[in-house]
């Protein structure tokens, strides 16, 4: 053999030898995974993982090959048995989307076509603009603004905040850095302000500190008074109001500040007016519930999050901003690697330029699906349907003295415990975290918990399209029965 031919021949891929054995297998994982969400009801919401799962995690780095059947049998035996649950119906922890199988089944193809959406002249771009103008259009933005697809809400706001610090800033900020502003920025949120909201400051180099929190009434609502009076005595004492922060659902209790004030507010005191609109952003859809949210409309940017309500497979955010000239001015960057050409791949639109990654997954194809299969209107009705089983909830914890609502229930969020005669706060909480632990160990529902105007209690978040009504009596039925069984292994 000559050298070339023995080159060719030593000449690896990734792809497998035997593209019918792959079909076969491929079709099994598929059947598998249509019976594991068809079957999700049936399963424990969590359950804890056996020593030798964990230990099989501790393997190390595979050196030589397996075949592909055997690597899908580890992942069958070892991952799926034990997921977080979230695609349960009885899963009502912190807030997420349920996912769906048609997203999921985007997320695949998206794999399998490979776009990397750092953008170019390619259908997955143009795919992936359509998305951000859906979303424009979902929460009544004009077709001039712009938007993008990114990581989730965190990532969503970190963008609305920082065009609001250019934009605001004085100075240009991009060249000369945050130490050359001449007043020091200030931005508005109410106390229930998101933790991501710190961590963006702290990234933008304001620091936590230049996000002042005000106090909220007693809806857990942003106070208007208290927001302009420390606006006024924020310029008095020489900073630049620069910033107001609406949230649009608390992620406590669901709270949604009063986005027309804010936005006059804003208008009034010349301030950027972002609408963390993780959680409510899409209520703008659901025909019941969309006053709720009346106002957002009139943002200069918004944090959206696709796979919280619109239960797309994690990941996927959205950050739409009015004036997509600011947006691009704070991002755009064109090195001499990635300048555009007049025709072929380079000559679409580099979506890169409006965020912070230069690689970007293809997250529309998954969102793009369910919507086109379902269509706005029925998200519209989940949504309008979480917050109706919200109601109901609150309803039966109204309705049985042995519980108490802790917050008042606005959208889909319901805090409440259990309660427990003549008990102190701090056993009130040891008590009602046990009951959520046992909940969560038995694989009956899994809740999470906050702490609310000082006090602790249990918090049910629906974001979820399999939750029943019937589920929501379980729950308070299975709360009562091991609120008995916790007080009698525990007496005072
Ligand atoms: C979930 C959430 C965030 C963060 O979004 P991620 O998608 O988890 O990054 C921000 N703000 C609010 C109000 C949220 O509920």
């Amino acid at each position: 053999m000559d050298t070339f031919q023995e080159a060719t021949n030593a000449e690896e891929t990734l792809d497998p030898p035997d593209w019918a054995e792959v079909g076969a297998l491929s079709h099994r994982i598929l059947d598998d995974a249509i019976a594991y969400l068809k079957d999700v009801r049936d399963r424990p919401v969590w359950r804890g993982m056996p020593a030798e799962v964990r230990a099989f995690f501790g393997a190390p780095l595979p050196r030589s090959p397996a075949p592909a059947a055997d690597v899908y049998d580890d992942v069958a035996r070892n991952l799926m048995p034990y997921p977080m649950g979230n695609v349960h119906p009885r899963f009502w922890s912190w807030y997420m989307g349920s996912s769906n199988f048609t997203g999921a089944l985007g997320d695949f193809l998206a794999a399998i076509q490979g776009s990397n959406l750092g953008g170019g002249n390619h259908a997955a771009g143009l795919m992936d603009s359509q998305v951000v103008n859906w979303m424009k259009e979902m929460v009544g933005f004009p077709t001039s603004a712009s938007g993008t697809l990114v990581s989730g809400g965190s990532m969503a706001n970190i963008i609305g905040l920082t065009v609001a610090r250019n934009v605001k800033a004085g100075v240009d900020v991009r060249e000369r850095g945050v130490g050359a502003i001449p007043r020091p920025l200030r931005y508005y949120a109410s106390d229930q302000v998101h933790s991501c909201h710190r961590k963006a400051m702290e990234l933008l180099g304001l620091g936590n500190r230049a996000l002042r929190r005000i106090p909220t009434d007693a809806g857990l609502r942003i106070d208007i008074a208290a927001l302009k009076a420390a606006i006024a005595e924020d310029r008095a004492a020489g900073f630049k109001p620069a910033c107001v922060i609406g949230t649009a659902g608390t992620v406590n209790t669901g709270a949604v500040d009063d986005l027309q004030a804010l936005a006059s507010v804003a208008g009034e005191e010349d301030l950027w007016f972002h609408v963390d609109g993780c959680i409510g952003a899409l209520i703008a859809v659901a025909p019941e519930s969309r006053s709720l949210v009346a106002g957002i409309e009139r943002a200069d940017s918004i944090a959206l999050d696709p796979h919280k309500w619109l239960h797309a497979p994690f990941e996927a955010g959205c950050a739409l901003v009015r004036d997509a000239s600011a947006h691009r001015n704070t991002f755009a960057v064109t090195p001499e690697y990635l300048e555009s050409t007049p025709r072929g791949l380079a000559s679409g639109e580099w979506l890169h330029d409006y965020g912070l990654q230069t690689s970007r997954g293809f997250r529309a194809l998954k969102i793009w699906m369910a919507l086109k299969e379902h269509g706005v209107e029925k998200f519209g009705r989940l949504i309008d349907q979480n917050i109706a089983q919200a109601r109901y909830l609150t309803g039966l914890i109204e309705a049985e003295p042995a519980l108490e609502l802790m917050a008042p229930t606005t959208i889909n969020i319901v805090c409440f415990r259990h309660r427990l005669d003549g008990a102190s706060e701090e056993r009130l909480k040891v008590f009602n975290t046990e009951i959520m632990l046992r909940l969560q160990e038995e694989g009956t529902a899994a809740l999470s918990d906050t702490t609310v105007q000082g006090r602790h209690c249990l918090r049910v978040a629906i974001a979820n399209h399999r939750t029943r009504r019937s589920d929501l009596d379980l729950l308070v039925a299975e709360m009562l029965r091991l609120g008995r069984e916790v007080e009698a292994a525990t007496p005072a």
